[in-house]
């Protein structure tokens, strides 16, 4: 399909009937002109409700179950009749209250087991998204704009990780074209849910908790695309999370490779994932305010013009841990060590944001996120299990007063001194820094301090690095 374009709405962009509304103006202008993709997220917040409420399922705790589907009802109920005319209410009433419905059998099936299967939560959780693709799709219907709600699990084949699933990129190129390319012919817009997908078998699985970036991306790729716009509620990606850093500026231009580094070191505006599908293929990607929709945004592109050099962002993540590990003894071998805790992490999916070594006590420390710590200790516990008992190896000990802050801009590369002057800045402010790590590529300074400092760290750093 030539000129195809993706645009992917986050859950604020369609949190409330006026912002479905004036998501669906955007989606009507462009699809008058050329053949669009839409992905939609849950509507804000519905996401954290759907999980909550599995949890309450899984407590045995009825009463919290059913307030949450009481307000999980009313949220959407209510939207539609924001949203649409009278006539179509009964039928769109009806479409919502059968998803809902199925996310009742599921809790359903949760508070029998008192138990929450991986798999059940992904198929429960993706509910929030098919709600909301019923609510897009049906806007767009009333404008006079045809369109279509599309459930990802018959689109994006995943791999069987539950709840961080990754894409199978040419099985999803044959799905995704057998599925959407006829609707698209018939000039139908198509209105996929982000966040979820299946196995080949059909198991259905979700992306990771931010995970609708990663899902525009994917389908860009399988499909194709000219472009990707991400509607958020930010005009782009800025110097540092507008949040924490108020004269934060907008960046007209970053690479892939930046952004994709920003992402991962913890900038939400993008799901880390996101990049990797669209960069090999050198689609251009635009992140842009959904609120004000007038404004440029910022592209994402291969490469930069000139004059954007140096440090380009900064970012920080504060929900992670630092874990240490040592050998008790010196005739035991640290990479040795090092070696059988990577293997137990790489088994059960733990993703290592920076990692420090000392080379005489042959110790190591790594930074982990902290809804991923109780899965790292168990892992490194049982695969060291032998060497801790006969006293080899020390216990793991583990710092949570930790925060990651990390610098990235492709201009630092091969210039001396950066490091030097973001580690100044910090120190000037009486933070402490626990461990430095920079990755190969030069990309991302990465630098762990005490937790109560991290925000302050980042601005320092954000006015050391004239962002
Ligand atoms: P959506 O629901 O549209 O996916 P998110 O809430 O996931 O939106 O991401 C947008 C948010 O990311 C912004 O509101 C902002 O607070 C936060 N953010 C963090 N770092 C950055 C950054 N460097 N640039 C822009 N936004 C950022
Ligand atoms: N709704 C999902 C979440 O809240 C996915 C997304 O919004 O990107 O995590
Ligand atoms: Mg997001």
């Amino acid at each position: 399909m030539q000129n195809l374009l993706v645009m992917k709405f986050g859950g604020t962009s369609v949190g409330t009937a006026a912002r479905i509304a004036a998501s669906c103006a955007l989606i009507r202008k462009e699809a008058a002109v050329r053949p669009v993709v839409a992905v939609v997220s849950a509507m804000s917040k519905i996401t954290d409700l759907l999980l909550d409420t599995t949890r309450h399922a899984e407590a045995g705790d009825r009463p919290g179950v059913d307030r949450n589907l009481a307000s999980l009802e009313a949220r959407h109920i209510d939207t539609a009749k924001e949203l649409l005319p009278e006539s179509e209410l009964p039928r769109v009433n009806e479409a919502i209250a059968a998803l809902i419905a199925d996310f009742r059998r599921i809790v359903g099936g949760m508070e029998m087991l008192a138990y929450r299967p991986p798999r059940a939560v992904d198929e429960a959780i993706a509910i929030g998204e098919r709600l909301s693709a019923v609510l897009v799709s049906e806007c767009l219907n009333s404008q006079g704009v045809a369109a279509e709600p599309v459930n990802a699990a018959s689109v994006l084949v995943t791999d069987a990780v539950f709840n961080n699933a990754s894409p199978i990129m040419d099985a999803t190129r044959v799905k995704a074209g057998e599925r959407l390319g006829p609707v698209l012919e018939k000039g139908v817009v198509p209105i996929v849910t982000g966040f979820n997908g299946a196995t080949a078998d059909g198991r259905p699985t979700t992306l990771g908790r931010g995970g609708s970036d990663f899902s525009a991306s994917i389908l860009a790729a399988s499909l194709d695309a000219t472009e990707l716009w991400i509607w958020s509620d930010v005009d782009g990606i800025m110097t540092a999370d507008p949040r924490l850093v108020p004269n934060a500026k907008i960046l007209d231009e970053i690479t892939y490779a930046e952004a994709a580094e920003l992402a991962y070191a913890g900038a939400k505006v993008l799901h880390p994932r996101t990049l990797a599908p669209i960069a090999e293929r050198g689609i251009p990607v635009w992140s842009k305010n959904s609120f004000a929709p007038e404004k440029p945004g910022t592209c994402i592109v291969s490469k930069l013009g000139e004059g954007n050099m140096g440090a380009r962002a900064v970012t920080s993540m504060a929900n992670v841990s630092l874990v240490s590990l040592e050998p008790a003894n010196p005739a035991v071998s640290g990479v040795h060590v090092m070696a059988r805790a990577l293997d137990a992490m790489d088994r059960v999916n733990v993703e290592i944001l920076a990692l420090s070594s000392s080379s005489y006590r042959q110790s190591f420390c790594f930074l982990v996120r902290n809804d991923e710590l109780t899965k790292t200790l168990e892992a490194i516990e049982s695969a060291l299990a032998l060497e801790m008992a006969h006293g080899y190896v020390l216990e793991p000990e583990v710092d949570h007063n930790v925060g990651l802050l990390a610098v990235v801009g492709e201009g630092m590369r091969g210039f001396s001194g950066f490091a030097g002057r973001i580690f100044t800045a910090i120190s000037r402010e009486n933070i402490n820094i626990i461990a430095i790590a920079q990755g190969s590529s030069e990309l991302t300074i990465s630098v762990v301090v005490r937790r109560d400092g991290l925000e302050k760290a980042v601005r320092a750093v954000h006015a050391e690095c004239s962002l």
